[in-house]
């Protein structure tokens, strides 16, 4: 692909490449070389991706289907990676046109928590079980890379009990170079930043020219700014129900050949949030996403970039996280909570529901004791693994050990023990059974030597001698 250098950016999304690719029959010859190049473990390229987007047949998708599902399990096991988001603050000066906290909705409830706050906030996600947190900010002066680092490191310092943070991901505004560099020094794990729709269009129709976030570029190249500022562990996504969603897959699936080529590392994580009621929302969604799409739009980012994480929030209803989580997703959000403050401030359910106070609203509001037993009734291990970035494995080597073998040196005993520290510690009875007789099976299934060895006996430490955190 030809990328366009304009005023100093980079342009890698092709727009009428995009639309040439797409315009490509079903062709089920083709769907089946693209399914064992991905079975292979190679990344798509963009033709290969549009192959699979144009698939309307439910024969042939289901065939899309059963390989994502295949790929999932051999390259992430039966594990699912839990978190939680904490909102900081939501002043924001932009418009976006979906968003409960744009700047020109007088009725958005403002707020920023203060240091005691957060820590109180960081307390009442730690006495759930926690330990991934990702934080979350609207775009303002108050909200400066100092203040980020700043917030990340209250976070990493509040501990309670034997509850702690081990990893802290942020949500929040492109930075300048200087900016990721100072943040990433509070050591983050990943940074997101969605482009929210890559085409360029329907961008502008969404985002006030007038306003920062109004300019494409400036958030199209935000991970280029971050990798060389150091940073190598980054998420991208796209929101989805503002245009076409084959071609905001095309857009995700660009990007990410885009960081790969320039910096031999693509994308931590993609994230592929659907719109959702928002205080003040009134708006013409015509590219809104219907359940069958969205499920396999899914697949197909599972196959066309293999080695990514794909995270899915509670914004999907839990009947729609349990289809999903088979083929695709690898990462999900527990027991959340959006409004500013609610992890400690115990409010009524009704005043929960807020819009005023919230982002937007979620679907699938279980606590995180209770996703955890609907992940073991189903065979998943939940995990709250932080090992590969607190050891190093991260960005280029990360990639390097995404290798065959890594989930059983690494993953399961990793899944295995931070889910045996919480079914210590924050379980309720009935978790705790389940989950006690799933660490059962999988060991018994494992293979004997020296890892399922070290495994028994960390294992037994941590129930004897309280012995907690030790990473493989
Ligand atoms: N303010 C920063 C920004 O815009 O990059 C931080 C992110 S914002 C707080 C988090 C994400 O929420 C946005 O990038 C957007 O994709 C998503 N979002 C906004 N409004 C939404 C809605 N109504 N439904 C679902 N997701 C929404
Ligand atoms: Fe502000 Fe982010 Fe919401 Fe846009 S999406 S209005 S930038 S918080």
């Amino acid at each position: 692909m030809d990328f366009a250098l304009t005023q100093g950016f980079l342009d890698f999304i092709d727009d009428a490449e995009i639309a040439r690719l797409l315009s490509q029959k079903e062709d089920a010859g083709k769907v089946a070389a693209v399914l064992a190049k991905s079975l292979e473990k190679q990344a798509l390229d963009l033709d290969e991706t549009a192959a699979l987007l144009v698939v309307r047949n439910q024969a042939l998708r289901e065939q899309v289907y059963e390989a994502a599902r295949r790929l999932k399990r051999e390259i992430y096991g039966n594990r699912i990676v839990l978190f939680a988001p904490l909102y900081i603050g939501n002043h924001c000066m932009n418009d976006c046109r979906y968003c409960g906290f744009r700047r020109s909705l007088t009725t958005a409830v403002r707020r920023t928590l203060t240091d005691a706050e957060l820590e109180e906030e960081v307390r009442g996600l730690e006495r759930e079980g926690h330990k991934r947190l990702i934080l979350v900010y609207g775009e303002s002066p108050e909200y400066s890379p100092e203040f980020i680092a700043r917030t990340v490191r209250i976070v990493y310092g509040t501990k309670e009990g034997h509850g702690e943070i081990r990893r802290v991901n942020i949500n929040a505004a492109p930075l300048d170079k200087e900016g990721f560099a100072t943040v990433k020094q509070a050591g983050i794990g990943t940074y997101q930043i969605f482009q929210e729709t890559y085409h360029k269009g329907t961008y502008r129709k969404f985002h006030p020219a007038n306003t920062r976030k109004g300019d494409y570029m400036w958030r199209l190249n935000a991970m280029d700014r971050a990798f060389e500022a150091g940073c190598d562990d980054m998420g991208i996504g796209a929101l989805f129900g503002l245009y076409d969603w084959r071609f905001e897959v095309m857009g995700l699936v660009s990007h990410a050949i885009h960081l790969q080529q320039c910096y031999q590392v693509g994308p931590h994580t993609i994230s592929f949030p659907r719109i959702q009621p928002a205080n003040g929302l009134d708006l013409d969604l015509r590219h809104q996403v219907g359940d069958e799409d969205f499920k396999y739009l899914v697949a197909v980012l599972r196959l066309a970039v293999p080695y990514t994480g794909l995270i899915m929030t509670a914004r999907e209803s839990a009947a729609v996280r349990d289809e999903v989580m088979r083929f695709g997703v690898s990462q999900i959000d527990a027991g959340t909570r959006l409004e500013i403050g609610a992890y400690h401030e115990k409010e009524s359910v009704k005043d929960m529901q807020n819009l005023k106070k919230e982002q937007f609203r979620i679907a699938d509001n279980r606590t995180l004791d209770e996703t955890i037993r609907w992940l073991l009734q189903q065979k998943f291990i939940p995990s709250f693994c932080t090992s590969c970035y607190r050891v190093g494995r991260t960005g280029e080597h990360f990639m390097e050990y995404a290798i065959p073998g890594f989930i059983g040196r690494f993953c399961t005993p990793n899944a295995l023990m931070t889910l045996a520290e919480y079914l210590k510690d924050y379980a309720s009875p009935a978790t705790k059974e389940t989950g006690n007789a799933l660490i059962r099976e999988t060991l018994a299934a494992m293979d004997a030597g020296n890892i399922k060895q070290q495994l028994v006996e960390r294992l037994e430490d941590l129930a004897r001698n309280d012995t907690r955190d030790r990473l493989f």
